[in-house]
């Protein structure tokens, strides 16, 4: 289990959180020392696209951190709920403004080190005259 990990209190009642392996579990959890519920931390699904025009690929110039002004695919967190291409024509349209049509799967980038999996779409920009949004530089 990280020792980075940001769980200190139960979200249920509010006490301690306690790291130890939980009975009939194998892997060290976060579980609450009052009403002992298991708080499970998994991996964070990073969904997003490589939107393409004209054998050109569109890059988004970040507008935050982490990684203020590099360029990257449009991407980000999927939302509870939400389907894997779904979020990504969200992020795609949030941080772009681009849409996309014959959406098909790309790829799937394992990042455990930072404990995420990235799942990215490739599709054909629709409207060329996209504008980024708030999160984006260009
Ligand atoms: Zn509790």
């Amino acid at each position: 289990m990280s020792e980075e990990s940001e769980l200190k209190f139960c979200s249920a009642c509010g006490a301690l959180l306690e790291i130890k392996i939980p009975e009939g579990d194998t892997r060290e959890r976060h579980v609450c020392t009052k009403c002992g519920q298991i708080h499970y931390e998994n991996p964070h699904n990073i969904v997003g696209t490589v939107p393409v025009y004209n054998g050109k690929v569109l890059l988004c110039r970040r507008a935050i951190d982490p990684c203020f002004g590099k360029w990257n695919l449009p991407a980000g967190h999927q939302e509870m709920k939400e389907g894997t291409m779904a979020g990504a024509l969200r992020e795609t349209k949030e941080e772009a403004g681009a849409e996309l049509k014959n959406v098909c799967p790309f790829m799937l980038l394992d990042v455990p080190f930072a404990s995420g999996t990235h799942i990215y779409f490739i599709g054909d920009v629709v409207n060329p005259d996209c504008k980024p949004g708030p999160e984006t530089l260009a």
